[in-house]
């Protein structure tokens, strides 16, 4: 039996979110980005979007971390 391209997406969805889940402390480039588009984590390598990456961060701040650890610059 073979994938189907479905399959073979929700494999990536899985795999990604295993990959995120796992993840210590994400951290991201600081670089512009475009609305939309997807950060990959240097850490995990895990893709989430600007909004995730955005909760991620406040939740770290709300739990007392340096929001310029996964974000260089993110409070400048
Ligand atoms: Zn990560």
């Amino acid at each position: 039996m073979s994938l189907t391209s479905s399959d073979a997406l929700w494999e990536q969805v899985k795999a990604n979110s295993a990959r995120i889940r796992g993840c210590k402390r994400h951290r991201f480039e600081a670089k512009p980005v475009k609305l939309g588009q997807k950060q990959t984590c240097l850490e995990c390598g895990g893709q989430i979007s600007l909004t995730d990456m955005g909760n991620y961060i406040a939740g770290f701040v709300a739990a007392g971390g340096d929001a310029n650890a996964i974000w260089p610059g993110w409070t400048k």
